[in-house]
């Protein structure tokens, strides 16, 4: 029998670190540095859209703010950034006011504490699936019993919700559900106002708290002809909206990562005092503060006005990639990877037609030099092999145009 310790007799790891698997998405790192490399896999913003002139600028002011700013800073973030971010909340329609916020390290960090101050282990959470992988692992870390909830083109089921949480012993009540209602990684969708409505009257119901996960938010596409449906209120200002004097079950949590820059690790949190104190305290022992640095950065450029551009660039170019892979994919490959064209986001979800076998197509994708996710990365149990993520973000109309012809070259080479 193996036996979890370290080598030359020293103390054993914890048991949950014995025998650890890393990211899956991660993992595929040794393969990006191929030389001729096409990358569809990684959720990467594309370099080009940094606006590397408006955060140097942004950086100087910061560091012109004398030594204050080198020093720690208070575990809920700076002041002058929790209010912009207030700011950025009130833009989407969310009642918020800097006491609201807790500036987190990225928004992973903001999952991450969540789980550490709501979830004990054998705690029943729902998550909707295919999911964000480090959610599933976050929650695995955490011991918790993680049951899926189906999407489908509207994203997460509500009816199906409904019948689970009818069906669940009392003993099993969900402490939370976690969800990408904008433009959900990796399946791309657009959860319905109908549908976030009768998730915030299940949480109610039921006592469970929503996590809002929504990273993705603000990369909406147009739609054809030009007249978009205004986008679905957050479910966190569906919440609000609903009026009750029950408390707001979500959790909402955002990121500068897609839409400025990765780098700065500025995420944030938005919800309940009682559960933003804990998290506070978790916070604590984690990191401290956030980056006091890259913080005031952030502030200063959201100050800057160059924000509401750089999304409008990103937004530009993520649909015109989007749709050269999409085109590309229904015009090369109808019948053996299908999907449909998402209205937000950086990722395309496909099913692999089952006369492929998905191991041997990723193989020979490898060997035509092109990266994507295998879809098994986003199942917490029994995962849908014939399916995969494709992210359009970080490479140009050509590499995707020629990615889609190597993925050719690798699906007639699987269907051998
Ligand atoms: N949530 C989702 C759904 C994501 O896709 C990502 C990044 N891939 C994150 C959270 C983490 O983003 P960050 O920590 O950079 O804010």
């Amino acid at each position: 029998m193996h036996t979890p310790s370290t080598a030359d007799g020293m103390a054993a790891f914890a048991p949950l670190f014995a025998e650890p698997a890393g990211s899956p998405i991660r993992e595929l790192f040794p393969y990006l540095s191929r030389p001729g490399m096409i990358s569809l896999a990684g959720g990467y913003p594309s370099p080009s859209l940094f606006d590397a002139e408006g955060l140097a600028a942004a950086a100087t002011q910061a560091l012109g703010q004398g030594p204050a700013l080198l020093q720690y800073g208070a575990t809920e973030g700076l002041p002058a950034l929790r209010e912009a971010l207030a700011g950025q909340c009130q833009a989407r329609g969310m009642a918020a006011a800097a006491s609201d916020i807790l500036v987190t390290t990225g928004s992973q960090q903001a999952f991450d504490l969540l789980v550490r101050v709501l979830v004990a282990p054998g705690d029943t959470v729902l998550v909707e699936v295919p999911a964000y992988p480090a959610t599933l692992q976050a929650l695995r870390l955490a011991q918790a019993h993680i049951v899926q909830v189906p999407m489908d083109a509207e994203g997460l089921q509500t009816e199906a919700l409904a019948q689970l949480l009818a069906e669940l012993p009392t003993a099993q009540r969900p402490k939370l559900l976690y969800t990408v209602p904008n433009f959900s990684n990796p399946r791309g969708t657009l959860l319905s106002a109908t549908r976030r409505s009768a998730l915030v009257e299940l949480a109610q119901r039921y006592g469970f708290w929503v996590v809002e996960d929504d990273p993705y938010g603000e990369l909406r596409f147009d739609a054809a002809g030009g007249d978009a449906a205004p986008p679905p209120a957050t479910v966190y200002a569906t919440a609000q909206q609903a009026g009750s004097a029950a408390r707001n079950p979500v959790l909402y949590l955002a990121s500068l990562s897609k839409t400025v820059a990765p780098a700065l690790r500025v995420g944030w949190m938005l919800g309940d005092a009682a559960v933003l104190r804990r998290c506070t305290i978790a916070k604590q022992t984690v990191d401290l503060c956030t980056a006091p640095l890259t913080q005031a950065m952030a502030a200063c450029y959201l100050h800057s006005g160059r924000y509401p551009a750089t999304v409008e660039r990103a937004r530009h170019t993520y649909q015109q990639r989007m749709q050269a892979l999409v085109q590309g994919l229904q015009q090369h490959l109808p019948g053996h990877i299908r999907c449909s064209p998402p209205t937000g986001g950086m990722f395309v979800w496909a099913q692999i037609d089952h006369g492929i076998d998905p191991q041997r197509l990723f193989d020979a994708a490898v060997a035509a030099q092109v990266l994507y996710v295998p879809g098994q990365a986003f199942f917490p149990h029994a995962p849908d092999r014939h399916t995969m993520r494709l992210s359009f973000a970080a490479p140009d109309v050509p590499q995707i145009e020629q990615a889609v012809q190597r993925l050719s070259h690798a699906v007639a080479q699987a269907r051998d």
